[in-house]
């Protein structure tokens, strides 16, 4: 332990964002750093507690509490407190791939359950696991480093996303020729298409591509498994096979009005911005809100992230609907420490949205109806109604519309941001995979292993969407089963 008086003696500190209105006039990260001093002193908070819950990653209540890939955060701390960085970045490195992902958009479900947590505000690790890295890269501490043998095995994981590159970083560590399989243009799944460049740059993913692909690892794209590449010649050509497509079935709202031009998966409208933002912004994106009436459906991540991109187009109006109601200001009684806290923020895409229009744009407890053409047919309002949770005949809790709270909302433009249904079939149906009753890929958590004999699943593609600690924990994981299944024994971790 660093400091053991650290955390009476010094509070929470993290560096101050960007202000609001300045960076949604581009898209770089709206995160800036700290000096080394200041990190040092945050790590001198931790209390290097008998059981440190932060790293524990275990299932509260259906949300993780603690780290779900277990870093090793009181020793890190620790180390940053006094300027071992070198040694605090090996001691990262030995449980995380990816710390420049997590360090900048986990939603650090450590600092949840960290025991200073219970009395003060907690120790700021996400921040200081991005410091480590960053200082890693900075340092020229990271190179490649390709195994210093090979099996002759060969490996295709097919999807580039967080659980797949995972999987393909620790295989090819173990001496597996690993090849990648995306059907993108770029390498990274929802790292690179889905989270917006000001959350995290794609410089940043696309370094940790190239240095994957000087460790070895060969990087397929434009290539869909089950379309341009047969399903089953990965069975041919493969010893195993890693299944990592992601969760990528919108959930759809299917009310009058949806064919409308101007309603859109959400996905539709981030995908083709980060792709006009990497392509240098020659021509206007493909869907735009500059100038429009923005309504984003569902409060999430991807609604957060659809927030800040209609900001940097410039768009006239915004309103966030989200069926659930607010949360309380501090934890409720029955979710306590060391749980996921669901109490009340603001991201950064409705911190910019409050500093153009005035106010909060999340409108809580309501749902559309309906959507309303212009003459043209293109979308003119959306109708929404206040609903209220009660228990439905067979005791679940159900919303239910009040009569008289009707509202029309003018928008040209609706992005529907409602949560991920399950993988598509594709490739799971072209392998003969077997589903879950969620309709995911079906394979039991720690051994990965499916139905069909070498052919393994992992990250969103398995476990529904969820988050990008979870894909790294999932790909480490597939990767160990797979080894143990080529040699019969495995030095992965778990
Ligand atoms: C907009 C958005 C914002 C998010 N923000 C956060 C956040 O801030 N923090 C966080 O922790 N999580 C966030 N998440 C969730 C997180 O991104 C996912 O949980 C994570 O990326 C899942 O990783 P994965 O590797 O399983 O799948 P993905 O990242 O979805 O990658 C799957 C890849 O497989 C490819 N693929 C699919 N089928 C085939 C095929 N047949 N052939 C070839 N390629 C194929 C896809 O093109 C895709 O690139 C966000 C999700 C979204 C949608
Ligand atoms: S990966 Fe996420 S949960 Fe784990 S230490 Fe980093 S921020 Fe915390």
């Amino acid at each position: 332990m660093g400091k053991p008086t650290g955390f009476i003696e010094i509070s929470r500190e993290l560096p101050k964002d960007r202000e609001a209105k300045t960076r949604i006039a581009d898209w770089k990260e709206f995160h800036e750093h700290m000096p080394e001093e200041k990190l040092q002193a945050q790590g001198a908070r931790c209390m290097d507690c008998g059981i440190p819950f932060c790293h524990t990653g275990t299932l509260i209540s259906g949300m993780a509490s603690g780290c779900p890939i277990n870093n090793l955060i009181p020793e890190w701390n620790d180390l940053v407190y006094r300027g071992l960085w070198r040694e605090a970045l090996d001691r990262l490195l030995k449980t995380n791939n990816f710390p420049e992902f997590t360090g900048r958009v986990c939603p650090a479900p450590c600092e949840g359950s960290c025991v200073l947590g219970i009395s003060e505000p907690p120790v700021t690790i996400k921040n200081i696991e991005c410091a480590i890295i960053d200082k890693g890269f900075e340092e020229g501490w990271i190179t490649p480093e390709p195994p210093a043998k090979r099996t002759g095995k060969k490996v295709a994981v097919v999807g580039s996303g967080p659980a797949g590159l995972a999987a393909a970083a620790q295989l090819n560590k173990a001496g597996h020729l690993v090849t990648v399989f995306e059907r993108a243009d770029r390498i990274g799944g929802l790292l690179m298409y889905g989270i917006p460049n000001m959350k995290l740059d794609k410089a940043i993913v696309q370094r940790r591509v190239d240095l994957m692909a000087a460790e070895g690892i060969t990087f397929v794209t434009k290539t869909e498994v089950g379309k341009d590449y047969p399903a089953q010649n990965l069975l041919k050509e493969f010893d195993a096979v890693v299944l990592a497509g992601g969760a990528t079935q919108p959930r759809d709202l299917p009310i009058e009005g949806r064919q409308l031009k101007g309603v859109h998966f959400a996905m539709e409208f981030l995908h083709g911005n980060t792709y006009n933002v990497l392509e240098g912004q020659k021509n206007a994106p493909a869907i735009t809100a500059a100038g429009k009436d923005v309504v984003v459906i569902g409060g999430g991540d991807t609604g957060t992230d659809c927030v800040g991109t209609s900001m940097r187009h410039g768009c006239k109006s915004l309103v966030q609907l989200e069926i659930m109601p607010q949360p309380p200001m501090t934890r409720a009684g029955s979710n306590p420490w060391p749980e996921w806290p669901k109490v009340y923020k603001m991201d950064y895409g409705q911190e910019e949205a409050a500093a153009v229009f005035g106010a909060d744009p999340r409108r809580y407890l309501v749902t559309a109806k309906k959507f309303e053409a212009d003459d043209q047919g293109s979308l003119k309002a959306v109708h929404i109604v206040g609903i209220e949770w009660q228990k439905d005949a067979q005791g679940r809790m159900a919303p239910r519309e009040i009569p008289g709270t009707e509202k029309v909302l003018p928008a040209q433009l609706v992005l529907l941001a409602m949560g991920f249904l399950g993988p598509e079939e594709t490739v799971l149906k072209g392998l003969q995979v077997d589903r879950d009753e969620r309709t995911n890929a079906k394979a039991e958590h720690g051994k990965f292993a499916t139905n069909i004999p070498g052919v393994y699943a992992a990250g969103d593609m398995r476990r529904g969407q969820s988050l990008i600690v979870w894909a790294i924990n999932e790909g480490r994981g597939a990767a160990r089963a797979v080894d143990l299944y080529l040699m019969g024994a495995s030095d992965l971790p778990n």
